[in-house]
């Protein structure tokens, strides 16, 4: 039982930055072989880059996560790549714009749900299938504490990462007889280009006021950096895991063990 993914393929959506740029190095460093997905083609390769220079073996597949056609194309590539699918981290998500829900766009409220949540779904609808046929395989979707609380501005990202829990939960209980475990990850405020977008829609231009009262809001003092959500899912996807699934996972700096962190 170890973190040892020697012999393992993983594959990453959103992988070419931030969260998934950081999941794919450590698979990699940890043994495995990764298949990095992104609708971001020279951030995707640059990953895989960096992959290979730390000495690993990775490919990178163009597709946009809220088409079947190109998640089906993505597992099938990872297939033909590396043979096999272990550990698949569905993380692909965009932040949308901060409005309130009686202002919120309708267009935008469709986009965010069709990458971070349908996104979500076909990556399980096109992966699941082939760790039925291997016999097992661990998942790791990427929720956000915007699964678990509100977030005033944010109400179609919070609803797609809600929908994400149940997601988890549902396929979870549907496919633990088949050896196949399925936990989300609810990571707070993560220094990322998203958490950057956000201050910057908070304060257009680039205060530094909305950083402070952010982090203020965090019982540790600061941002999670990306290496950190990515040790919570190596560890979920890797062996010592075992008994772990349908699980939603707080990694947030304590943000939302109070009620006065929500404001
Ligand atoms: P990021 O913007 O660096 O990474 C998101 C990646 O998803 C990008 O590389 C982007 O190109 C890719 N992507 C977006 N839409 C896509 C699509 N339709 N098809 C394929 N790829 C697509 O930000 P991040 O913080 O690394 O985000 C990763 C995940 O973590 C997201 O699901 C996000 O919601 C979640 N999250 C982030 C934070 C945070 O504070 N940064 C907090 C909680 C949850």
């Amino acid at each position: 039982m170890s973190m040892d993914f020697r012999n393992k393929v993983a594959l990453i959506t959103g992988g070419a930055g931030g969260i998934g740029r950081a999941t794919s190095l450590a698979f990699a460093k940890a043994g495995a072989r990764v298949v990095v997905v992104d609708r971001d083609a020279p951030g995707g390769e640059e990953t895989a880059r960096q992959v290979r220079d730390a000495g690993g073996e990775a490919r990178f597949v163009a597709a946009d996560v809220t088409r079947s056609a190109e998640v089906r194309g993505y597992a099938q590539a990872a297939l033909d790549a590396f043979g096999r699918i272990d550990c698949f981290f569905n993380n692909a998500g965009i932040e949308g714009k901060v409005a309130p829900t009686a202002e919120y766009d309708e267009d935008l409220f469709d986009t965010v749900i069709a990458v971070n949540l349908k996104g979500v779904f076909l990556g399980l609808r096109h992966v699941l299938p082939v760790m039925l046929r291997q016999g097992g395989g661990a998942i790791v979707n990427t929720a956000s504490t915007a699964g678990v609380a509100g977030s005033p501005g944010l109400s179609a990202y919070v609803a797609s990462k809600h929908g994400v829990i149940g997601l988890t939960r549902t396929a979870a209980s549907e496919y633990g007889h088949a050896g196949i475990r399925i936990n989300a990850v609810c990571p707070g405020p993560t220094d990322t280009r998203m958490i950057r977008s956000l201050e910057e829609q908070s304060a257009p231009g680039g205060s530094n006021s909305v950083r402070e009262r952010y982090q203020s809001a965090i019982p540790i003092g600061r941002y999670a950096v990306p290496e950190e959500i990515a040790n919570l899912v190596l560890f979920l996807s890797s062996d010592l895991a075992a008994s772990i699934t349908g699980g939603q996972y707080l990694i947030d700096g304590g943000r939302l063990a109070s009620p006065a962190a929500l404001r």
